[in-house]
């Protein structure tokens, strides 16, 4: 009796043990199919140098791969104020809404606000200057800098090259 007592206890031991190890293992799977790269880390466009020599313009490749700036008042898009939207000219992701345009008179385009999380902001201490600089979130191409001294209602100026950027006007808009 007592024998049969122990043996059924070991059984139910067994099983429970098994049972562990089986959740535990499984646990362990659905983890590492959520480890690795980040999503956003995942999303990004990511080229050599030499193909981004080969996809942008001279110009293009010195302001979004170099980090230069075009010279003040000669952008494309400076004293452009038509409907529609401006999208990153190295990988086309969509970064400012012409309503957030205006005319700040520093020489660039200049945005109140970006479209949420199309770019991403870094400190920049180059040229002896404190400034933070702002690349685009999909390709980290390099598109101008952020000040705090833009109008209501954010308070900020987002200053940008216009050779980083491609104009879509607004009746393109929606044939993505
Ligand atoms: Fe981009």
């Amino acid at each position: 009796m007592i024998k049969k007592l122990f043996k059924s206890t070991f059984k139910i031991l067994i099983i429970i043990i098994f049972t562990f190890d089986v959740n535990f293992s499984q646990q362990k799977i659905n983890f590492s199919g959520v480890s690795g790269p980040s999503n956003k880390e995942q999303k990004k466009m990511k080229k050599t140098e030499s193909e981004w020599k080969r996809t942008l313009t001279p110009e293009e490749y010195y302001i979004l791969r170099q980090k230069g700036t075009e010279r003040a008042f000669t952008g494309e898009y400076d004293k452009h104020f038509e409907e529609g939207v401006y999208a990153c000219a190295g990988c086309g992701a969509e970064l400012f809404e012409s309503g957030t345009k205006y005319n700040s008179g520093c020489g660039w385009p200049a945005f109140y606000e970006a479209m949420p999380g199309t770019v991403e902001e870094t400190q920049d201490n180059s040229y002896g200057m404190r400034r933070i600089e702002i690349t685009c979130s999909k390709c980290d191409g390099h598109l101008g800098h952020v000040f705090n001294d833009g109008p209501k209602p954010t308070g900020i100026r987002y200053c940008i090259n216009s050779i980083s950027m491609d104009f879509k006007p607004e009746k393109n808009k929606d044939q993505k």
